[in-house]
């Protein structure tokens, strides 16, 4: 298995996540994603909400980052979500308590502090004034701007129950260990969608989304199966709010790793929040004249983590003809950039049939064109980003009006005509 450095370079060097604030030094935990990083992340994202909003159960949301401190008291954030953590007294380092064995620093041997308890959510203020009235804090999940809009959402679309809300947005964690790149950070994205059911149907609806979720990086993400499984939380590991919960983990270089939580999170949110905020979040059920707070089936997906998880079952290195070639085999539909336009040279008429392919491509891929560097760099290059296609345009061209179109992952190439070249990617794509 490829190591993270190698992921690392590849994607600073290749344009796809850069250090945040590098030219400043850097900033712990933070990293930026470059034009190709974006592009492969928001696929994902549309992939991802495509296959939640195109069900006729569930619908979308997008609430905000800030919302009434009460909401996290509700939520049981307030009280719950903390890590006890410990402090070497010589080297300063800081420490999950559950990381460390005995009682010297893991790195330089010196003194640990007592335990602490630390919450992870961030504070910040509103308004002009520092005082307790102003205190806000940053979602550490997307989940909760979900159930205080259950009402809302249910009424105004006339949702019956079961049924879904899905949202895409930023968490935050003042993680005491982040690290390992884009695997644990203090700000990331979460694809989140609960699913509101009957009490009673509430384990058929956890196991069909556990199912569904699986089969979604397995089939529409491509990542390899042997890489992916299920882990059942033990009593232990229990989030406060959770009933049933299993992880959907994928297999790192660092091991196997929670890449999506499902979590049964039975009535506890809904309950909360009506006792809280005083609002009945009962839901009526007109078939059988019954009233109940619904439970809720959970699914809770890392965006940056599945970004890793993606790079990392993509990579490969082969041999071709006694080099090593680098292949991102991405799924198609993940691939930043998708037909590559190469001229054989730098000759303007061969420039010109160039601008012409592009624009008869771009409005619908995200096309690349590109003219530096030698034919055989230029495709290590697209190989080494993905790139399911490259469209090669020589001298022959001029006169056959044909071009060379070359696949990424068998590296067969095929002369189309230039006129065919829409209708040969529409059937590929
Ligand atoms: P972990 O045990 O790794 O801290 P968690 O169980 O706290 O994760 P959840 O609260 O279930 O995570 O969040 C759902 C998903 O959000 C996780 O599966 C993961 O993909 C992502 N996630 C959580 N914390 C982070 C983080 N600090 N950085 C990046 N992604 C995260």
């Amino acid at each position: 298995m490829v190591d993270m450095a190698t992921i690392v370079s590849l994607c600073k060097q290749r344009g796809f996540i850069f250090q945040g604030s590098e030219i400043y030094g850097g900033i712990g935990s933070a990293w930026d994603y470059g034009p190709l990083g974006v592009e492969l992340k928001n696929n994902l994202k549309k992939l991802w909400w495509k296959s939640m909003t195109s069900r006729l159960d569930i619908v979308g949301l997008d609430s905000a980052i800030l919302m009434h401190p009460r909401v996290w008291e509700a939520s049981g954030h307030v009280e719950g979500f903390q890590d006890p953590l410990v402090d070497c007294k010589s080297c300063k380092h800081r420490f999950k308590a559950d990381q460390v064995s005995g009682k010297k620093c893991p790195d330089c041997g010196g003194d640990l502090t007592d335990l602490r308890m630390f919450n992870l959510m961030f504070k910040t203020h509103v308004g002009p004034v520092e005082d307790s009235a102003s205190l806000v804090y940053l979602r550490p999940e997307t989940a909760q701007g979900i159930y205080v809009n259950f009402e809302n959402v249910y009424t105004s679309m006339r949702k019956k129950v079961p049924f879904g809300i899905a949202q895409i947005g930023k968490a935050f964690r003042n993680e005491i260990t982040p690290g390992n790149f884009i695997f644990r950070t203090r700000e990331f994205e979460q694809m989140e969608m609960q699913y509101f059911v009957k009490p009673s149907e509430a384990d058929k609806w956890f196991d069909k989304w556990k199912e569904i979720r699986f089969n979604w990086y397995k089939d529409e993400i491509g990542l390899g199966e042997s890489r992916l499984r299920f882990h059942q939380h033990d009593a232990k590991e229990l989030a406060h709010y959770a009933k049933v919960a299993f992880d959907i983990q994928y297999e790192f270089p660092i091991g196997w790793q929670e890449i999506e939580g499902i979590h049964h999170r039975s009535d506890y949110d809904l309950r909360r929040h009506q006792e809280y905020s005083n609002k009945s979040l009962e839901y009526f059920d007109e078939a059988t004249k019954e009233k109940f707070i619904p439970y809720v089936i959970e699914t809770s997906e890392g965006c940056d983590r599945t970004m890793l998880a993606i790079m990392i079952d993509a990579y490969h290195e082969e041999e071709v003809k006694g080099e090593t070639r680098v292949v991102l085999r991405l799924n198609k539909s993940l691939a930043p950039i998708k037909i590559a336009v190469l001229p054989l040279s730098k000759k303007d008429d061969l420039i010109a049939v160039c601008k012409k392919v592009v624009e008869s491509l771009q409005h619908r891929y995200v096309v690349e064109f590109n003219i530096s560097g030698s034919i055989g760099k230029r495709y290590r290059r697209q190989d080494e980003i993905g790139t399911p296609y490259c469209v090669t345009v020589d001298f022959e061209s001029l006169s056959d009006q044909k071009a060379t179109v070359r696949d990424r992952d068998s590296m067969k190439q095929d002369r189309v005509e230039l006129s065919q070249l829409k209708n040969y990617f529409l059937e590929r794509f």
